[in-house]
């Protein structure tokens, strides 16, 4: 939740445009040319930042997900999942405090009505604020100075801005045919909330005891004032969070625990290079959102710059007292109390976008994306060696069609070997198979590694066993 004072680097565009900073072009474009992601409504023009994945980009995202559900909630038995409806009676939110503090500081050239935040950093306009005051019903900011220009129009900044306005974030919609405001609900602006308003149903049908989490994969909507950077920020986005119930006196253990779960997965899921590119902010305690004791930001080197990828907080027992007015957890013989709360949270978006940055390498002319096996959109490509030798071409579609009833397999006959060979690294697949002359004689195949560019004849009865050892081994 957005609460605390970011320091988000950000190009300069009006609210209803989006923006691309420096180094993230080559990605874009991999993820256009090759189907990973497309601009969203792209034929009428776009719509701001918003994005669709593709065939191939489809497959990422969903081997992340579920990569991530098999580690946090198939393999333990302190964790139960659920599926929550996107909109939820707006007496959540208001709970929750979401309808009050859900606000970023927004400001406004007069002239060109562009919209920044007043927490972020723009080209060519500085904006100091020298005191941020807390107070009861969220952020004040007092002694803002706005000088330089407009990013987007040129005027000199300081007496064509507005001054401050918070600007609540919360996506607004109506249900049922009636438009007005007793029929107004709002997208929910992080899948949290329902873990907390579920909590007592959750508790009496899984019969589950703290410590104990909740955790849901599901889509988000924050209607921010500047989105951008690709699939950084966007109004509607997936995230993947864990609400994990835990008494009051073991918070600080459980936040460690969390804390290294988090980078477990980063490292050994996701095969982030994280000795370099991934730091970890302590958020200052004036800082912090008003429900939590202490954040850790968890912040990826993206080619723009260092930004946030995943959160993870101490929540308290905040979000229980909204919502239950008595105390929802009660043990045998004990007295019924509110559990406290540690609050992992990973966007969907953003580590798709963080292993697409951290896989993408450039060997002379080759490009190559260098994907964990398991996360790759194939494991496998199948070429004949010929395209118009139908001897070839069915030995390899039956290949083809074996391997692809247990594993994502490509089959490839356009070009020459070396093409395809170049169009498969592209996209990340670690194995290809090519059909050839030999292999209709002595029923084998030439199999290729995507890192070494090795090449090892197999037979092709022991293909599958093959590609399953080799992918389990890259899985280790
Ligand atoms: P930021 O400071 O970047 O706006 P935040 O601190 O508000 O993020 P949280 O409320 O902690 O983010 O949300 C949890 C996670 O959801 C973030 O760590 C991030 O991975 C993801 N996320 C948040 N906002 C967006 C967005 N607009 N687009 C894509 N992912 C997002």
């Amino acid at each position: 939740m957005k609460e605390k004072k970011s320091n988000n680097k950000q190009d300069a565009r009006d609210a209803s445009q989006s923006f691309l900073g420096v180094g993230m072009e080559k990605i874009v474009s991999l993820c256009k040319r090759r189907g990973f992601i497309f601009p969203g409504s792209e034929i009428y023009g776009g719509l701001s930042n918003s994005y669709d994945y593709g065939p191939l980009g489809v497959e990422l995202k969903n081997n992340i997900k579920q990569l991530w559900w098999k580690r946090f909630v198939q393999s333990r038995d302190d964790m139960v999942g659920i599926d929550a409806a996107l909109i939820m009676n707006p007496k959540v939110w208001e709970a929750s405090g979401h309808l009050k503090n859900f606000n970023d500081p927004l400001i406004e050239c007069e002239k060109c009505h562009a919209r920044f935040r007043a927490d972020a950093e723009y080209p060519g306009l500085i904006i100091k604020i020298d005191k941020w005051e807390y107070v009861e019903d969220r952020t004040n900011i007092s002694d803002m100075k706005i000088t330089g220009k407009c990013p987007n129009c040129g005027v000199e900044a300081g007496r064509n801005f507005s001054s401050l306005k918070r600007f609540n974030m919360m996506l607004e919609t109506y249900l049922g045919p009636v438009k007005d405001e007793k029929n107004k609900v709002y997208f929910r602006p992080e899948t949290a909330q329902a873990m907390f308003v579920d909590f007592k149903n959750v508790l009496e049908t899984s019969r589950q005891r703290i410590p104990f989490g909740i955790a849901q994969i599901g889509k988000a909507f924050r209607n921010e004032i500047t989105p951008g950077n690709f699939i950084f920020r966007m109004r509607e986005f997936e995230q993947m969070e864990i609400e994990y119930f835990i008494r009051e006196e073991e918070w600080e253990k459980w936040f460690e625990y969390w804390r290294e779960e988090m980078f477990d997965w980063m490292k050994n899921d996701l095969g982030l290079n994280v000795k370099d590119n991934v730091f970890e902010l302590d958020v200052p305690k004036d800082e912090l959102a008003h429900y939590s004791k202490r954040t850790i930001d968890f912040e990826y080197e993206y080619p723009f710059g260092r930004d946030e990828l995943y959160g993870l907080a101490y929540r308290t027992d905040f979000d229980l007292k909204n919502h239950f007015k008595e105390p929802p957890y009660k043990e045998e013989g004990g007295e019924a109390f509110y559990p406290h709360v540690i609050e992992p949270t990973w966007g969907v978006d953003r580590s798709v976008l963080a292993v697409l940055c951290d896989a993408y390498t450039e060997e002379g002319d080759r490009i190559v994306l260098k994907l964990k096996p398991k996360l790759a959109p194939y494991k496998a490509a199948v070429f004949p060696l010929l395209a118009n030798k139908p001897e070839l071409v069915n030995l390899a579609k039956k290949i083809y069609d074996d391997l692809r009833k247990n594993l994502m397999v490509s089959f490839d006959d356009r070009g020459n070997i070396g093409k395809r060979y170049y169009s498969q690294d592209e996209i990340g697949t670690p194995f290809c198979i090519t059909v050839d002359f030999d292999s209709l004689e002595k029923n084998d195949v030439t199999v290729r590694a995507r890192d070494t560019m090795k090449q090892e004849r197999i037979p092709i009865s022991k293909l599958q066993e093959y590609l399953n050892r080799k992918l389990a081994g890259a899985m280790l």
